[in-house]
């Protein structure tokens, strides 16, 4: 049996590499530069930069109602919202169901449903003879070829409606309300949460220029400046700015992230459902921190370094077993100094952990959560450089944001030290997938 001691240094030993050197980060931050403006030139890069085609942000002028659908998140919505001064003042939400048959069934019958629940939500509210500008948030990979034309490349999640893919989502939205002709709807766009996030994020703070998702997934897009931007397919206006969408959930799927890349992260790739792909994200969203966490205490029960005393821990063995919401209530303990939630959770895998044991587990949690927030951090000081105002606010949602205990706090320490001479705000832009759709829907019919 091992002193705790020598234990102690192998488990640091074991888990150095997911811990950066000053020179690791140097590279991942110039490893990101270097994507971004690949992507930007429109040359091979896991970036893809994707022109969003919101040329600007609410001016204040924005008057009236407006109508969001929210398809792709964890429930389908419909929103209506009123603006006064720009300012959302009064909102109403729906969320319907969509059954699994109509998931992977006709894409035309989804649309045909979702236009009925636009026709049950809009007639409930006695708006029929009322025209609605709406904005579509369709949370699925697509290319935007404008405002409002959305190809949807491939469908992700629940759905697969295989009929329609490479169709455009606006397009097939318009056909199934036209078919019922019962509303005055109108689609003026279509965007996804990110962008969503930043545009909700503007009318809590002006200087919001970056919008942050860390839920399931993560991504990231910025208001960066028009004459950068290549890949432009409409005719410009003169614009200034434009938001771009990095989606950056697949940074390092072309290999250029390898550097940092553990045997931990290979296995948890390999338990995932596409593997070599959403790279970025596998270190750092929801759907991924507790299965590395998970990985790593399996590796290192099976080492015998970690519950020794115990029987093998059958069900901490299984992929997928130990959720991100765990790290959380973990992290709180260390954040406390205690151990109920880490003991807690541990008896409900079978495991009758001692004082050792419960250390061991928290500094895991640790040291995974960490080096997400700092890879965040990383990607986030490099926009702040690029964007370079005086004041920059990045919006940010996503459950794995709102509760985990330490990445916001992490978040706010590390980019001082990698951008020292920018100054920023962090914000929690609440439901910027429903909101942020019904504001850029405004903005669409301001400028048309
Ligand atoms: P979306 O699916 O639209 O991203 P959310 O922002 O709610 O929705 O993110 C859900 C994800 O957040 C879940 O997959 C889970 O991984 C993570 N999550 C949920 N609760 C917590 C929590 N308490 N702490 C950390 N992560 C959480």
């Amino acid at each position: 049996v091992l002193s705790d001691d020598v234990k102690r240094q192998k488990i640091v030993q074991k888990l150095a590499r997911l811990q950066f050197s000053a020179a690791t980060v140097r590279k991942i931050q110039d490893v990101f530069v270097s994507e971004m403006n690949k992507g930007i030139h429109q040359q091979p890069s896991s970036l893809q930069m994707e022109n969003t085609y919101v040329p600007e942000l609410l001016d204040g002028t924005e008057e009236g109602l407006y109508l969001a659908l929210d398809l792709g998140g964890t429930n389908f919505r419909i929103l209506l919202l009123e603006l006064a001064h720009g300012t959302p003042i009064r909102e109403k939400v729906k969320k319907y169901h969509i059954s699994s048959d109509l998931r992977v069934g006709s894409g035309i019958r989804l649309f045909d449903y979702l236009a009925e629940c636009v026709s049950d939500f809009v007639i409930a509210h006695g708006l029929q003879d009322v025209e609605l500008p709406l904005g579509f948030t369709f949370s699925f990979p697509m290319i935007q070829h404008s405002l409002d034309i959305g190809i949807l490349v491939t469908w992700t999640k629940t759905f697969n409606c295989l009929d329609v893919v490479n169709e455009d989502a606006v397009k097939l939205l318009r056909e199934a309300l036209d078919r019922r002709g019962d509303t005055k709807v109108k689609v003026m766009a279509i965007l996804n949460d990110t962008t969503g996030t930043l545009v909700q994020g503007s009318t809590l703070d002006h200087d919001t220029a970056i919008g942050l998702i860390l839920g399931t997934g993560s991504n990231a897009c910025y208001l960066e400046r028009a004459d950068r931007v290549e890949h432009w397919e409409t005719e410009r206006h003169g614009e200034r700015e434009v938001i771009i969408d990095i989606e950056w959930g697949a940074f390092g799927d072309n290999g250029v992230l390898d550097f940092i890349k553990t045997d931990y992260d290979r296995e948890n790739d390999a338990n995932s459902l596409i593997v070599n792909s959403f790279t970025f994200e596998k270190y750092i969203s929801g759907k991924y921190l507790g299965e590395i966490v998970r990985v790593v205490l399996a590796k290192l029960t099976k080492e015998g370094l970690l519950f020794i005393g115990d029987h093998t821990p059958g069900s901490l063995l299984v992929p997928g077993n130990l959720t991100t919401d765990l790290i959380s209530d973990i992290e709180q303990d260390s954040v406390d100094g205690g151990d109920s939630n880490t003991k807690e959770i541990l008896m409900k895998f079978g495991i009758v952990p001692d004082e050792e044991d419960i250390k061991i587990v928290q500094y895991v949690c640790e040291v995974v959560s960490n080096r997400a927030a700092l890879l965040v951090s990383i990607c986030l000081a490099v926009l702040l450089k690029r964007i370079d105002k005086k004041n920059v606010t990045i919006a940010v949602d996503g459950s794995l944001y709102k509760h985990h205990p330490r990445l916001e706090t992490w978040i706010k320490q590390y980019i001082p030290l990698l951008a020292p001479d920018h100054k920023f705000k962090m914000i929690h832009a609440e439901d910027g997938s429903g909101k942020g759709a019904a504001l850029v829907a405004a903005i669409a019919q301001r400028l048309h």
